[in-house]
């Protein structure tokens, strides 16, 4: 077995009703709580502010896929306010948590992040600690370094990477989940799927993000069906905030690989969820991937069964939860679909895939 290091700093609390302990985590530091504006995140709310004594502000106007104007937008309004926190509370999705970091690196300054996303420019203070309290079951950013930025201008995805913006605590309390709908309990499973598969056909697995990822995949597999009939089964919306969670553990070491860059492009330009973006062309990733490695086969034939028939599997499970299945159902044509893959896999995250193009299923 060749050498493998494994790291991840977070500090989990896991259970129905953990979030009312939110005050033991925070210990009395001023603390800014960022969160959506849905009415759903409202008795969340409520619910932490009892447990820790009110937030010095709200900032409740993340939206979905974070952008610089957004952010430059909320950092003004704290700079005005001149709201300086201790520690920052992120209530909601992958959204608040990466706008959280955005936070936590600038202290609330939007400058100094802005010159780092575009020019990599160094941050020397340390970053804000960060407590994060996930909503839906899926993204894994409570549990990874880096956060997504979407400049919307320049028409392009930045990444915010550093080794301190782990969370210093996250609380998983699965009873938040209960309120979702199903297209956004949908879309983070697949999410969190795509995390689970894309760390096994990643030149950075190791033992320990395999064994995460087999048994990540595994729950949801069983976990998205059951929601599909009952959004309310406590048991399976626990399922799924573990199968997210043993996701997050995997990727956080991995990161992301061909799936996910083929899908930062469709998100920007069709506007489609992230996690049916990066989850839809799963099966097509998964058969360039078999073959590759002897490892990758393994895990891959450990949560599907049937290795060769893993990628038809998987495709009559997202068929089965009504997720797109072609390039053509979003709308992408055969030329363009071949552009997208072209360049996903020359860029980062898809030079962390095993596979090669010649492979590719188009
Ligand atoms: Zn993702």
């Amino acid at each position: 077995m060749s050498a493998w290091h494994y790291f991840n700093p977070v500090n989990i609390s896991f259970g129905a009703g953990e979030i009312s302990k939110i005050g033991t985590l925070i210990k009395n530091r001023r603390y800014l709580l960022v969160t959506h504006p849905d009415a759903p995140m409202l008795p969340w709310i409520e619910q932490v502010k009892a447990a820790a004594g009110a937030p010095l502000a709200v900032i409740n106007e993340i939206e979905p896929n974070p952008s610089l104007a957004m952010l430059e937008r909320v950092c003004g309004k704290l700079d005005q306010a001149n709201i300086v926190p201790e520690v920052i509370v992120a209530l909601g999705g992958g959204s608040v948590i990466d706008s959280a970091k955005f936070l936590a690196a600038g202290h609330g300054q939007y400058q100094i992040v802005y010159d780092y996303l575009q020019s990599g420019s160094e941050i020397t203070q340390t970053s804000l600690p960060i407590i994060a309290v996930p909503t839906t079951s899926g993204t894994g950013s409570d549990l990874t370094k880096w956060a997504t930025i979407w400049d919307l201008e320049a028409d392009r995805k930045l990444s915010l990477n550093r080794p301190d913006l782990y969370a210093e605590a996250i609380i998983i309390d699965p009873v938040i989940t209960q309120s979702l709908p199903w297209s956004v309990t949908l879309a983070s499973g697949l999410d969190a799927l795509s995390h689970a598969l894309e760390s096994i056909w990643n030149i950075n697995a190791n033992p320990v993000t395999r064994n995460f990822a087999i048994a990540a995949a595994r729950d949801i597999l069983k976990a998205l069906p059951r929601l599909q009939l009952d959004l309310n089964d406590t048991e399976a919306r626990s399922q799924m905030a573990m199968g997210a969670t043993n996701a997050g553990l995997a990727f956080s070491n991995t990161q992301t690989a061909l799936a996910h860059n083929i899908s930062y492009p469709i998100t920007l330009h069709y506007k489609l969820a992230h996690g049916i973006a990066c989850s839809f062309c799963l099966p097509e990733v998964m058969r360039t991937a078999i073959g590759v490695s002897a490892d990758c086969d393994q895990a891959i034939a450990a949560i599907f069964g049937d290795l060769q028939k893993a990628p038809q599997t998987l495709r009559a499970f997202l068929n089965s939860l009504g997720a797109p299945a072609r390039p053509e159902e979003i709308g992408i044509g055969k030329r363009e679909w071949q552009n997208i893959v072209q360049a996903a896999f020359t860029g980062q995250r898809g030079q962390n895939f095993i596979g090669t193009i010649d492979k590719f299923p188009f």
